[in-house]
């Protein structure tokens, strides 16, 4: 059997920022990853935006990641040149009474150290934005976008520069821990047996399944699994109304439809929620009623037959419909009961624009626990 002295299962955003800080402390790295190419899954089925950090309750990990994140991401991308833009983006209440939401917005920002959002008037934010409909905003000048793409294989290459090796095509199908190392068994063209001291879950929406598989673990440690999926409507035939993204408040489960614009120019609504029992990522042209009316609240000018279809993408949740915002869930061996087992649970937004930030963590408690 072969060792390895840290695997990381999913080749990701997630898994390759992780591959990538562990690479660069020295550490010997091999990436599995079930597909046949990198980042097929959640991470190429996003938003794009690199967020600022405003809607996570104070010191969890997802504000700390994400504020901390979003500042390496910006320096990381002007130094590696990866694509990308500080476009900015308005919170929009849409009518008097969700002035007590943006309010409310602002201070959870703040109390994450997101300390440059400004508060534009109704003239304000029309000045900037002509088509908008609000009655009050929010700027956020720090939320940008970012070629996901680019980034990963910068991960990647950054990672392969220090010795680490992708397999592709090679999922992951269980584990067995021994008192030396966990033991992973993959399946694919070429199955493999590969012995590490130190296994990283970044399955994504798969690593309730994969922790579950090894043998060993505290199984209450494996927390539930819901799937959100946030479909996605493109505006076509028609110039893009807004340079900025455009949020309305927040809605639950989701940051409510929003305008995102992609770096080629292209402007897409979404994602919605809806909660589904099994990956599916087909989107349901008939739930384009509800963009309309979603839409309208803040851009009246959208026309009829303006959307189609685009994509869909499946946050991973830890909490069913109506259940509690959860933060992220990143367990060592404390929690897994294994030594050498790192399992990273419910890595929805902002885990793109945390990845940096959530590689150099999960580094960090390898190294602290040993692993
Ligand atoms: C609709 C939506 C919009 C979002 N918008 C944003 C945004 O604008 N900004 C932001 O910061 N974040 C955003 N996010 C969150 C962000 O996309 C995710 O947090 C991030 O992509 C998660 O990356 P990951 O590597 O954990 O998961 P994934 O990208 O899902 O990667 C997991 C990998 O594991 C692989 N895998 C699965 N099973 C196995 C197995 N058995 N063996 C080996 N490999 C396996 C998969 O093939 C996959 O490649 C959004 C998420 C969604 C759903």
């Amino acid at each position: 059997m072969d060792t390895v002295e840290c695997l990381v299962i999913g080749a990701g955003v997630v898994g390759l920022g992780v591959a990538r800080a562990l690479a660069r402390r020295g550490r010997e790295v091999v990436i599995v990853e079930a597909a046949g190419l990198i980042g097929s899954e959640t991470s190429s089925r996003n938003s794009e935006v690199i967020h600022a950090g405003i809607y996570y309750p104070a010191r969890s990990l997802k504000a700390r990641l994400c504020v901390d994140g979003k500042q390496a991401l910006y320096a990381y991308c002007a130094e590696r040149g990866i694509a990308h833009k500080r476009c900015g983006k308005l919170i929009v209440a849409a009518d008097d009474a969700q002035i007590a939401d943006l309010e409310a917005l602002k201070k959870k920002a703040e109390a994450n150290g997101v300390d440059d959002l400004q508060w534009l008037t109704r003239d304000q934010a029309l000045a900037l934005e002509p088509q908008l409909h609000c009655v009050a905003a929010l700027l956020s000048p720090s939320t940008g976008i970012i070629d996901s793409h680019g980034l990963m294989l910068a991960y990647l290459g950054e990672a392969e520069e220090h010795g680490a090796m992708l397999a592709l095509g090679s999922p992951v199908l269980r584990g067995t821990a021994t008192n030396d190392g966990i033991v992973i068994e993959t399946g694919g063209q070429d199955p493999m047996q590969l012995k590490a001291r130190l296994v990283i879950n970044a399955a994504g929406l798969s690593a309730q399944r994969i922790a579950a598989s090894i043998d060993g673990i505290r199984t209450d440690s494996v927390p539930g699994c819901y799937y959100a999926k946030g479909n996605y409507f493109i505006l076509s035939g028609m110039k893009p109304p807004f340079s900025r993204l455009i949020y309305p408040v927040p809605e639950p489960g989701g940051l409510g439809t929003h305008v995102t614009i992609d770096l080629g120019g292209q402007m897409r609504f979404g994602p919605d929620v809806e909660w589904i029992d099994a990956i599916d990522y087909a989107v349901d042209p008939a739930r384009g009623e509800k963009f309309y009316a979603a839409v309208r609240r803040y851009w009246p000018g959208l026309p009829d037959g303006a959307i189609q279809p685009g994509y869909a993408g499946i946050r991973p949740k830890l909490s069913p419909s109506g259940g509690k915002a959860d933060d992220f869930v990143i367990h060592g061996p404390e929690q897994t009961g294994l030594p050498g087992l790192i399992n990273l649970f419910g890595i929805e937004s902002p885990g793109l624009t945390a990845s940096l930030a959530l590689g150099e963590y999960v580094a960090d408690l390898a190294e602290a626990t040993g692993g």
